[in-house]
Order: C-alpha cells, then structure tokens, then sequence
C-alpha cells in the first residue's frame, strides 16, 4: 500500500494535514500520529474492521488488546460501561490529557476486537495536539497501539515509523520525538485497591500522591506470574541481539561488564553495552550507548527506546546492560529493559 507521509509543526498544525488523515479514519483506514509517550498507530475504535487492519499492519497478536485514545470526555462516557467513580474523576483532573491508560468496564460500543474479548476496555487523553487535533476531526474515538512492528522496541521519533511501518499504513503524521518516551502507565481502577498492571509516563510516586494505596501486579517484576494485561506476556521491545542486564553495586557492575567484554571479544563477538553519562566512558573495545544520567530516569525513559534500536543499526551480536535504579521513570525503564533482554538478569 501507498502510505502517505506528512510533517506537522504541533505549535502551528497545517488543518488541511488533519483534515485528510481524519478522512482516512472514517474510511476505515490506519494513521500513524505522534504521542507524548510513543507513536501510535490509530484506526477508528469503533468499526471492528479498521481496528483488525492495526493487528495486521504490525503483525500483533489478537489477543493484545488496544488503548482508546479520546479528546473529550463524552467519548471516554461513550467508551465504557459505567458510571464514573470517584477515583477516575480524581485521576482524570489530575493526569488528564497525560500518559495515564484507565481500565474501566466496557460499553458495548465498543468492539470487542477492540479489546480482545475483554469486559473492560483501556482509555487515556493524549497530551499531544496533533493526537487531539486528530482524534476531535475524526469524531471517533481512535484505538492505537505503538506504532512498531510487533516484538520492536516502541517508536519514539518519526524515523522508527517509517522503517517500520512505511507501506502498511494509510497515512503517517510526523511530528517531534516523543517527549516521555515510554508508553503510558496501565492503571486497574475496576478492584478495591488500584493496581498498576504496566508502568509507564506517570509514575507510582505520583499515583501514589492521589489515591494513597496503589499496588503493582505481580506479574510484572517475574516471569513466573502470568500479568493481568495481556501485552505485559509478550516478549516484546527486543533489540535483534540478545540481552543481559547486569545488576548490583556501581563498581561490580562495571567489573563484570568489563569481565563480559573480554570474553565475548575472544569469541570475536560484536558487544555493545547501554551505559549511562556515568559509565560510559568506563568501558573499552565494544559499542557503548548512554541512556542519560543515572540522576535523572526521565531522561533515561526519554532515550531507552531509540538506545535500544541503535544497537540494531550497528549490528552487535550481544547486548550488556547497566540496571538502573527503580525509583521514579526507572520502574518503567527497568520493565521495558527486563522484557528486552527475556528477563536475561545477572546479579553481582
Ligand atoms: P500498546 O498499545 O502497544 O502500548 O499496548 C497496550 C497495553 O495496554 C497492552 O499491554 C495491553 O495488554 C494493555 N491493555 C489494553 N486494554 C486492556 C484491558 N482491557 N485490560 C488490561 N490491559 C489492557
Ligand atoms: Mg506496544
């Protein structure tokens, strides 16, 4: 397919870019759009068809279910199946538009392709207005998934779509890279306690400040237990080569790298190491990627994906990481990291 491809300035949007997109998604087809956390690619949610083209244009399994991104309220009423509660309407003020995915029960407006038979269907507000720009022109809730071919780490610039994703979708909206960087933070608000069931752009600090108790699904620290969202089964965001992620003290981390390094070498392997602003000068005779500070995991988040493809652009053969710290964006950092390298950890 023909896919068409257009740059947008999301401070001065040229309308007759949004205009046509938005046409596409009532025809039925597939946008690619930029977010703050990845890029997505949308259809519209409503017409079970278009939504089955997204499984096929990324090759993702049907029984992932998809996020509804809307841009008013009276699409999120339309979306679900009951009242809102108190705790959404809190959440809503405070995180809305903002990389947090609420999980309430669905309507049945809402098909279940959508969300892979579920009873309960996953929404959130962009905080992008070539998304909300978008999404209001279309008059549709839109279901996006990232827009990267199933398996890929997520697309944060408008370079990865195109490698990607370039003649399967209909149309592709290029804006800046994704300023969070990571996707959006899945909270279950249906039980007594909310539960975090994929860690993301709001932190469990922050979720914390509003609703006190918040718990993390087991699911995702170990791959024993099966996670409540489906997408948190799926090896996923994996560069080409495989991974380990180094765990522990700073120094004896940075030791056993230098050990791995030197024996991979005599096997004439390719390393690359994803280090920090810190550590990466530390490291000889290998392919070193900083994600950022150590002090700062928002930045980390910003880069972790992009880091993660260009290891694939300079064709290592073994990929060893630094851990970093679990606080703040980390915890996000550190799930996406843990299911790249298929919970590959060694601990020193
Ligand atoms: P992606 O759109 O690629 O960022 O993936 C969407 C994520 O949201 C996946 O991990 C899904 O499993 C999760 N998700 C979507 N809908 C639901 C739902 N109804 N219940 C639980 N998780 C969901
Ligand atoms: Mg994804």
């Amino acid at each position: 397919m023909l896919t068409k491809i257009y740059q947008l300035d999301e401070n001065n949007i040229d309308m007759k870019f949004i205009e046509e997109a938005a046409n596409v998604i009532r025809r039925g087809g597939t946008v690619v759009f930029p977010t703050e956390t990845v890029y997505g690619i949308g259809a519209n949610a409503i017409d079970a068809n278009a939504v089955s083209a997204i499984f096929t244009a990324k090759g993702r399994p049907s029984d992932n279910p998809l996020i509804i991104h809307i841009s008013c309220i009276d699409m999120l009423l339309y979306s679900i199946g009951e009242p809102l509660s108190e705790k959404a309407e809190m959440l809503i003020k405070k995180f809305w538009p903002g990389p947090l995915t609420l999980i309430f029960k669905k309507s049945s407006g809402i098909p279940l392709e959508v969300t892979a038979g579920l009873d309960t269907v996953a929404v959130r507000m962009p905080d992008n207005k070539i998304a909300l720009k978008l999404i209001e022109k279309s008059g549709v809730p839109i279901a996006a998934p990232s827009a990267n071919l199933s398996g890929k780490p997520s697309p944060t610039s408008a370079f990865h779509v195109i490698n990607d994703l370039e003649g399967r979708v209909d149309t592709i909206l290029c804006g800046k890279d994704s300023r969070i960087g990571v996707e959006s933070t899945v909270l279950d608000i249906s039980g007594d306690v909310p539960t975090i069931l994929r860690p993301g752009g709001v932190t469990l600090e922050q979720l914390k400040q509003v609703l006190g108790e918040v718990y993390i699904d087991p699911g995702l620290t170990d791959n024993m237990t099966v996670p409540k969202s489906p997408g948190m089964k799926y090896s996923h965001y994996a560069p080409s080569a495989p991974m380990q992620i180094i765990v522990g003290e700073a120094d004896r981390v940075e030791k056993k790298i230098q050990q791995l390094i030197d024996e991979n070498r005599l096997l004439h392997k390719k390393i690359g190491i994803l280090a920090t602003e810190e550590t990466k000068n530390k490291y000889k005779n290998c392919t070193v990627i900083s994600m950022g500070s150590r002090e700062n995991t928002k930045e980390i988040a910003s880069n972790i994906f992009k880091a993660l493809r260009e290891f694939d652009e300079k064709k290592v053969d073994i990929i060893f990481a630094e851990a970093v710290d679990e606080k703040d964006m980390g915890l996000a950092v550190m799930n996406r990291m843990r299911k790249a390298a298929g919970f590959h950890m060694i601990e020193v």
